[in-house]
């Protein structure tokens, strides 16, 4: 069992008590909604007579479902918009904040919180969304959870949850140019597989983290839940309070100060004990791509794909389905691999500083001809910033097209969808069969750097050749 870690100290702090099921029961500090988890949770809690607990403690955006082109209402999709009338009408009813359309607030529901200063370290979230992981980046403890869990803190403000044991991933060393979070994130998750996590929350630690900003460590916390980890964090430090300190929701004058002591207090100790400890060279990592249906089947972009012997038995079952669904060759360079359509977004690469260095490539170059590119800001404050940066007359000037705010193409339930057997190009997190839009889809997910590589060449292409 782990000792002095900070994935213990706040379990301690948020315990409630333990059920009789042997689960601890953990007190919920932040309970972020949106539009596509949280309708049937209300409604089982009208079905039973309860008022949300902690209407104060609860935050909702919406975020899935919106179209990027036109933010007309009624929404032209009139599922999308009976969703998003269940949305404020549900937040109305219970004094819930809403973070609508519009509001210059809105986004992806792990892109706004942050950059609200809701989230901050020491604090439990859960959301429903996978991706909540990202919110460990300040030092909070954040799950992603389900509709009934939904109900759940919705209710009683709690989660029956069991501990979890902590493995401390360590990366030391300075990223070349062109290496990027995603690809420490991507190589991570190769190298300790899609289900190494189970079990585990993943404290990510280093000199390569300690360096990376608040924005990089949010790429990588976000993933962590694709290594099979139930959660991921970085310990709080200077970076963090730096990119909290005077955002609307952060503690202002006096607290302040005693907030950011109370942060430091959390930190790891230095004698602490872990599960396991696990340590990778941050010179060994270059700009990574997927070529399967998992986010672990991923290869250096210099690299061939890997015969079916190179694996270990237990992958080369689905090694072989990935083969067989994207339509590739085992020892084939996943260099020069065609795509159809590039996607900048998400909330694992849609913030300023992904859209700014997609921005670099992309200056004074043009997008192929035939090639759909398409850029979604993570959030209206990302898009805002965005433009006074002049960024959206780079990507248009370049081809692409500039959007509004949303999940998008991550996961298509808006009308961003691919077509057929298209081959996308993404920042997003899942390159799962179907996950963009088309049952027949393939997803190659890369860093926005790179994504912006493959929109100029129509082709996997290493960005260090545009550096
Ligand atoms: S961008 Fe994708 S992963 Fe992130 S919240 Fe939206 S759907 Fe979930």
């Amino acid at each position: 069992m782990s000792r002095g870690t900070l994935f213990d100290k706040v379990w301690q702090q948020h315990t409630v008590g333990t059920l009789p099921s042997g689960q601890t029961q953990l007190f919920i500090g932040l309970h972020l909604i949106h539009e596509v988890t949280s309708p049937q949770a209300f409604a089982m809690l009208r079905e039973r007579g309860l008022k949300v607990l902690y209407p104060q403690r609860t935050v909702a955006t919406v975020d899935h479902i919106v179209p990027t082109d036109s933010l007309a209402r009624p929404l032209q999709d009139s599922l999308a918009e009976e969703m998003l009338q269940a949305l404020e009408a549900n937040c109305r009813e219970h004094g819930i904040p809403l973070f609508g359309i519009g509001s210059g607030r809105q986004g992806i529901v792990h892109v706004i919180a942050p950059e609200q200063g809701l989230t901050q370290p020491g604090m439990t979230i859960a959301c429903g969304d996978s991706h909540t992981s990202t919110h460990g980046a300040f030092g909070a403890i954040a799950f992603g959870i389900g509709t009934s869990q939904v109900r759940d803190v919705l209710a009683t403000q709690t989660l029956a949850l069991n501990k979890l044991k902590v493995r401390k991933v360590e990366v030391n060393g300075t990223l070349a140019p062109g290496v990027y979070a995603k690809d420490v994130i991507l190589h991570l998750i190769r190298h300790l597989g899609v289900n190494g996590g189970v079990g585990y929350a993943y404290e990510f630690a280093g000199t390569t983290i300690a360096q990376m900003s608040m924005e990089e460590r949010m790429t990588v916390c976000n993933m962590a839940i694709e290594g099979g980890a139930r959660c991921g964090y970085i310990n709080p430090d200077e970076t963090t309070f730096a990119y909290l300190k005077g955002r609307p929701f952060a503690p202002q004058g006096e607290a302040w100060e005693t907030a950011v002591a109370w942060w430091r207090s959390l930190r790891t100790e230095v004698d602490a004990e872990y599960d396991d400890v696990v340590v990778f060279d941050a010179a060994t990592i270059a700009p990574t791509v997927t070529w399967g249906i998992t986010p672990g089947q991923g290869v250096a972009v210099d690299e061939t794909l890997p015969s079916l012997e190179m694996l270990p038995e237990s992958e080369r079952g689905i090694a072989q389905e990935a083969y067989d669904y994207m339509g590739l060759q085992p020892g084939q360079p996943i260099r020069g691999t065609k795509v159809d359509v590039c996607f900048i977004g998400s909330c694992t690469n849609g913030r300023i500083s992904d859209l700014r260095e997609a921005a670099k490539v992309l200056e004074g170059r043009k997008v192929k001809p035939g090639v759909k590119a398409f850029v979604v800001p993570g959030s209206e404050r990302v898009k805002a910033q965005a433009e006074a940066e002049g960024l959206d007359t780079i990507f248009e000037a370049a081809g692409f097209e500039w959007r509004n705010p949303g999940c998008s193409m991550c996961l298509a339930m808006n009308p961003d969808k691919l077509q057929g057997r298209q081959v996308s190009a993404s920042s997003s997190n899942r390159n799962f069969k179907g996950r963009q839009g088309s049952a027949a889809g393939r997803t190659l997910l890369m860093s926005p750097a790179m994504v912006a590589a493959a929109a100029i060449t129509g082709e996997v292409t290493d960005v260090r050749q545009f550096l």
